[in-house]
């Protein structure tokens, strides 16, 4: 049966879907340009070459998308998502191997940016698409759509065909993030949004040999910060149904990560509380001037399902208390944060289902703390999204980020697998 049929072809396609991410690793599509061109005509190439539908979708030419489809018997519609642009490189110094080399080693990893975040699960959905495309007729129509801009917001990738409602169909698997591979087999059941947060210091200039003439900006928004943090100390409201996925989420990441004791602690709270981090702050004009104006912006991450504006009142509360005079605080924040899937619905059964079948482990929920395309789905379209990736633990973004071929196999499975598994 076709099932079968899945499994053994994504095993024989070992060095093609290896090949696939090493050579989608050679297009350059990192930031600040995150262009996607290159990538998308080599997948253009791929699906024409196996007679798979395909249609170029771009706001901006030099950041397409491209869609394959792939027309099933029924009206249901199961879509997949991935993202073809990468965060820079950094330092080249810090790689081993040249970042865009797609360098193979062993046969068992391949070295450069976006093997695991995301190229190597993109591979793993052309090789799907691929066998999916020789079976015959489908029970549902599948199509698998390769984007640009995740990293930076989806402006001309998702976020734009979501909101130009180009997607359409009843179910998502997004292909981001970690699904724990043949171990720790897992679905995200959605992800930690945010409430960015901007404080703004106001003082008055004076010479810098006359200080006490002045009111130092910076001086005031140092004192200030320490009260934003303790944002950090606010246990969050959370529904009840996730609190067996936030177990395993935590689980999940304490049993893939190393860490300190300090570090296992900030985990154990991660979704309980909200995290913090003061990451830009700027201010002053010269060294002998008094400055008048500094501000500083916090990433503030919650928890689906907790309430921001609860969050968003009390950091402003928190700055009031602080009674700092010119200090303003700004928090942006809407009626829900980041978005999760209920773990009970026949989509998370039959996406768990597939997995199963594809590593022999019943996968756990979890709940992602980074955010994904599909934060952009979910508001404009609705349609229900759930995760499961090929990305190594502790790749993304890193130096000397690689991947596993087993995992690259094991995303053809799931990715094949699934639109004959589903049945809505
Ligand atoms: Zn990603």
């Amino acid at each position: 049966m076709s099932l079968s049929k899945i499994i053994s072809g994504a095993e024989s396609a070992r060095d093609e879907v290896t090949e696939l991410c090493s050579r989608l690793v050679q297009f350059n599509s990192a930031h600040p340009e995150g262009r996607t061109d290159e990538c998308v005509e080599f997948i253009r190439g791929y699906m024409d070459e196996h007679g798979i539908m395909n249609e170029v979708h771009s706001r901006n030419p030099l950041k397409p998308n491209i869609v394959a489809k792939i027309p099933g018997a029924s009206d249901r519609k199961v879509l997949w998502l991935g993202h073809l642009d990468v965060v820079p490189e950094g330092k080249p110094e810090s790689w081993t191997y040249p970042p865009y080399s797609g360098k193979v080693t062993d046969n068992r990893f391949i070295y450069g940016r976006g093997t695991s975040d995301m190229k190597g699960a993109c591979a793993a959905a052309m090789v799907a698409a691929r066998i999916l495309s020789g079976l015959g007729e489908l029970p549902n129509s599948v199509e698998f759509w390769f984007t640009a801009d995740e990293e930076i917001g989806g402006g001309d990738g998702a976020r734009w065909l979501a909101e130009t409602r180009r997607f359409q169909a009843d179910v998502c698997v997004i292909g981001d993030g970690n699904g724990g591979g043949l171990d720790y087999p897992s679905i995200d059941l959605g992800c930690k949004g945010g409430a960015a947060t901007r404080l703004i210091a106001r003082g008055k200039t004076a010479h810098g040999s006359t200080p006490f003439l002045g009111d130092n900006a910076i001086t005031k928004l140092i004192r200030a910060i320490p009260w934003v943090e303790k944002i950090g100390d606010l246990r969050l409201e959370l529904p009840p149904e996730l609190e067996e996925p936030i177990k395993s989420s935590v689980e999940f990441m304490m049993g893939t990560l190393t860490l300190s004791d300090e570090q296992k602690e900030a985990m154990r709270r991660i979704f309980h509380y909200p995290t913090v981090a003061c990451n830009i702050i700027s201010g002053g004009v010269k060294r002998n001037v008094v400055p008048d104006y500094a501000e500083a912006e916090f990433d503030i991450r919650l928890t689906p399902g907790s309430k921001p504006l609860r969050v968003k009142e009390r950091i402003e509360e928190l700055v009031r208390e602080a009674d700092i005079p010119g200090i303003e605080v700004s928090v942006r924040a809407g009626e829900t944060a980041g978005y999760y899937e209920s773990p009970d619905t026949p989509f998370a059964h039959q996406l768990a289902e597939t997995i199963e079948k594809a590593t022999g482990r019943m996968p756990v929920f979890k709940i992602l703390t980074g955010g994904t395309d599909a934060i952009s789905i979910k508001h404009y379209t609705g349609i229900p999204c759930l995760g499961y990736g090929t990305s190594m633990t502790g790749q993304a973004h890193q130096p000397d980020e690689h991947n596993a071929v087993e995992n690259l196999v094991l995303g053809v499975k799931v990715y094949a697998a699934f639109p004959l598994i589903y049945r809505g």
